[in-house]
């Protein structure tokens, strides 16, 4: 079964192409049964992707009033990708995604998620071109999203490896690698977290396969940990990239049970 429901979400209220309003008609028309806005947190750096602090009062009420304008029709729910190097007031929103962006090198941030060329100058100028050792400091970052960002989901996993389709910068086997990921999964998964297949990625033409990556996903399954699919999806063409897909994906990797919020709650489907 192919879930209705997608949490993760952007609009033009920060990167997104569709705003809040086209991306609610998109999902009715998509046969979408709950949706959740998940606008970016404002960072206080780089921040041409974040909604600005006063952004998100619009942001609020906007989504607000499309959850009542359509209530029957479809689920609407307030919330928000909260960036680790963010810092904001979490009582509004329904619930909140944790993610990590960037990785901080004594001061200097290094963007994992804006282009290619930007990562490789960070790392080859902080790191002497170690990706190994970016890694680590990114996976290091987990340990700090939960207690940072009181957040219900861990957004996009290993975001780490979105430039690295093919082994292009570092070997995702290597030791070095998995023994980090494995290490901030088991902490992530005790908390009870949920974990999100993300399929944003793919649907921008970055990976093949969705975040994350399927020794990843055959870790949460043998923990019996919590999953749930997402688009990460800044436009309407892409609110529901690849579902099907990456439900044989979870399916391949041992997970039986998707997470869905029904009714303002978490809930699990059979797949
Ligand atoms: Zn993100
Ligand atoms: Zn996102």
């Amino acid at each position: 079964m192919t879930p209705r429901c997608n949490l993760h979400t952007h609009t033009t209220f920060c990167d997104g192409k569709n705003t809040a309003e086209e991306m609610v008609l998109g999902a009715i028309d998509a046969g979408c049964e709950t949706l959740g806005f998940s606008g970016h947190s404002p960072i206080p750096f780089d921040n041409w992707w974040c909604m600005t602090e006063e952004g998100m009062g619009d942001y609020i009420r906007e989504i607000s009033r499309l959850r009542e304008k359509y209530r029957g029709r479809i689920e609407i729910l307030l919330g928000l990708e909260y960036d680790l190097f963010s810092d904001c007031d979490t009582s509004p929103f329904d619930y909140i995604i944790g993610s990590s962006h960037y990785v901080d090198f004594k001061g200097n941030k290094i963007s994992i998620d804006d282009e290619a060329s930007i990562l490789e100058a960070g790392v080859n100028e902080f790191y002497g071109g170690d990706f190994y050792a970016l890694a680590r400091d990114y996976y290091d970052n987990m340990y700090y999203i939960p207690e940072h960002t009181k957040c219900d989901i861990i957004g996009h996993f290993d975001l780490v490896t979105k430039f690295n389709e093919g082994g292009r910068y570092f070997d995702e086997t290597d030791e070095r690698y998995r023994s980090r990921a494995y290490a901030a999964l088991g902490f992530l998964l005790e908390k009870e977290l949920v974990l999100e297949i993300n399929t944003g990625a793919v649907s921008r033409g970055y990976r093949k396969n969705p975040y994350p990556a399927d020794f990843i996903l055959k870790y949460i399954a043998e923990k019996r940990g919590r999953v749930m699919l997402n688009s990460d999806s800044h436009s309407i063409e892409t609110l529901f990239f690849g579902f099907a897909d990456a439900v044989e994906y979870a399916k391949a990797c041992g997970i039986r049970k998707l997470t869905v919020m029904k009714n303002g709650k978490f809930d699990e489907i059979k797949i």
